[in-house]
């Protein structure tokens, strides 16, 4: 989710981390998007999947969401106008330490770029391995399929063996990107 709106102070340098990050969008940050069947109006009724959900009194209500990879991605997000509440809110543990100063935004943008580049990696490693020519946009949430799909040792060790990479994503991730 490309988050730029919800921020009080800096939205233009949030903006920027955000516009050439996209992780949020790409299944690397988020694996879903809220989206509200009211105030996503526009984006609900074009991509959104839903389920009807009761609470404890059984009062029903519409649930609504968007998997990631988001189908609007393409190396942007191109429903920006009306892209979900959910999009414009969201901070991930990097654009909250922007935004409080506890990272200047050149180290900020770096570590995107390391993140890109793990990923531009992966998907090489991915590619070479399966005669595929998946991108860094479309690759983490394959091989994180993949992960939890090896449930034994066995497979989990194989699958570490095979995609090393994998590890380094998880890594860089899990240390600059998730709360
Ligand atoms: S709607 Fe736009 S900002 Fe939200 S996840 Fe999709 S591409 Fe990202
Ligand atoms: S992962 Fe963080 S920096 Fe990247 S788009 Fe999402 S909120 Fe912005």
């Amino acid at each position: 989710m490309v988050n730029t709106s919800s921020i009080n102070q800096g939205p233009t340098t949030a903006s920027a981390l955000c516009q050439s990050c996209g992780l949020c969008c790409t299944g690397v940050a988020c694996s879903v998007a809220i989206v509200s069947p009211t105030q996503d109006k526009t984006f609900f009724d074009l991509y959104a999947d839903s389920i009807i959900v009761s609470d404890d009194h059984g009062n029903k209500r519409k649930k609504a969401w968007i998997n990631q990879p988001c189908p609007v991605f393409d190396g942007n997000c191109s429903a920006y106008e009306f892209r979900p509440v959910d999009c414009k809110t969201f901070q991930c543990a990097l654009l909250e330490k922007l935004m409080v100063g506890a990272v200047d935004p050149v180290s900020a943008k770096s570590i995107v770029d390391s993140i890109l580049g793990a990923l531009d990696k992966l998907a090489v490693q991915y590619n070479a391995l399966n005669e595929q020519c998946l991108t860094r946009d479309e690759i983490f949430p394959v091989l994180n399929k993949l992960h939890r799909g090896a449930v034994d040792k066995a497979s989990q060790s194989a699958f570490w063996r095979t995609y090393p990479q994998y590890l380094s994503v998880r890594y860089l991730i899990e240390k600059h990107i998730d709360k």
